[in-house]
């Protein structure tokens, strides 16, 4: 049978990783050990206390709801922990209405984009950034106006390379701090900035909060919603799955502007049942107690970001030291001429290490590579050694 696929799938681009698990795959099958730092998802297991609350919660005789549709019969206590999450972080009252519980961003974001975009509109995203704002877009036939990031601002976004005519059409704004891929940190000032431009504009506000639980040397990063008036002109995209190692559970939410949330909420209710209630007591539970079960994580990678740092300067290519996310955004060797895909390249040629090359987040990421710290220590050091030997130090 022919069955050409939806033409929106040809707009969609190449799976970030799809390329590099092909080139990975090639390799080893010339028998060469690779070693990837590419990916970022965490190795480390997911704490005993929200593993035992999945566990009491799935076995209760005594909840006759339990293997039931999340969404008909959802778990009171996940918007209460959500709500405490924020007042006790951020200090944020957050409503009812204010909250959508999801089953992960990623989900979220095109569910999002589907309550909201019509064909034609338009969405600004940041490059280099996370690829599922624009994915969002192209489900809904929408565009995507593309804001370069700039080292020299910070890797923050600047509104004034924002065109007016496209602050004009555009519907919604996606921001991402702590950042993936540069790993760069936004003040309460930044939230304060895109929240104005926001209001100015008529512009949702997105931000992407995927790492705000890890942070290292006493940062704390801040909500968008501590911005007077954010509640409003914002969203927020809360995801556990980074802060505390439960990519596969699929568990976050999204609060912030009622409508927003109203539209997102219908979505959700028309594509998919919601979580496993089990799921929803163990966010809970994760919830209630970040202040005990995300230090010793963030201990995890702070030690493994010092190695990757410590060893790159000693190669002779020196790299600031993150403050948050599970990455290192580094420079590439000049040597390569600041193409990250040739150094990329040369690094699995040469040496069998993987890492993701800053081109693929956008033209703008060329020139930086990032390696993500989700890989046990013994591993990562052996890249580094090898990464050290292709320097020649
Ligand atoms: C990992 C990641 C997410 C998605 O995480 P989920 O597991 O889907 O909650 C969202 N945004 C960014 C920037 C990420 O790196």
């Amino acid at each position: 049978m022919e069955l050409p696929p939806a033409n929106r799938l040809e707009k969609l681009p190449p799976y970030l990783f799809a390329d590099l698990r092909r080139k990975i795959a090639a390799k080893k099958a010339q028998g060469i050990k690779i070693i990837s730092l590419g990916i970022g998802d965490p190795d480390l297991p997911t704490p005993q206390p929200i593993i035992d609350e999945l566990i009491r919660s799935v076995v209760n005789p005594d909840d006759a709801d339990r293997h039931r549709y999340g969404c008909d019969c959802p778990v009171a206590d996940l918007p209460a922990s959500i709500k405490g999450f924020y007042r006790r972080r951020y200090g944020v009252e957050l409503d009812d209405s204010q909250i959508a519980v999801t089953s992960g961003s990623k989900d979220a974001i095109v569910q999002f984009c589907l309550g909201l975009l019509n064909p034609g509109d338009l969405g600004i995203a940041p490059q280099p950034g996370y690829p599922t704002y624009n994915i969002g877009h192209v489900f809904c036939s929408a565009n995507t106006y593309y804001v370069p990031l700039r080292q020299s601002n910070g890797w923050l976004l600047d509104f004034r390379e924002i065109p007016p005519e496209t602050a004009q059409q555009a519907k919604l704004l996606w921001i991402n701090y702590p950042n993936n891929p540069t790993t760069a940190t936004a003040p309460l000032e930044f939230f304060r900035q895109a929240v104005e431009f926001g209001r100015r504009h008529n512009i949702l506000i997105c931000h992407d909060s995927a790492y705000s639980e890890n942070t290292y040397d006493g940062y704390k990063s801040p909500s968008i919603l501590e911005v007077p008036g954010a509640a409003d002109a914002a969203v927020e995209f809360y995801s556990l799955s980074k802060g505390f190692s439960m990519t596969g559970w699929r568990a976050g939410c999204v609060v912030g502007n009622p409508a927003a949330i109203k539209a997102l909420r219908l979505v959700k209710d028309n594509v998919d049942n919601g979580m496993l209630r089990a799921i929803q007591f163990a966010a809970a539970k994760a919830l209630d107690n970040l202040e005990t079960l995300t230090p010793p994580i963030n201990a995890v990678y702070r030690r493994r970001r010092d190695l990757v740092v410590e060893t790159l300067g000693q190669a002779g290519w020196p790299v600031e030291i993150p403050k948050a996310t599970i990455y290192v955004w580094a420079p590439t060797p000049e040597k390569y001429r600041g193409s990250s895909a040739a150094f990329a390249e040369d690094l699995l040629e040469k040496a069998g290490v993987v890492v993701t090359p800053g081109r693929g987040y956008g033209v703008p990421g060329d020139g930086y590579y990032r390696i993500s710290l989700t890989y046990p220590d013994a591993v990562i050091a052996e890249a580094l050694e090898r990464i050290r030997k292709l320097a020649g130090k």
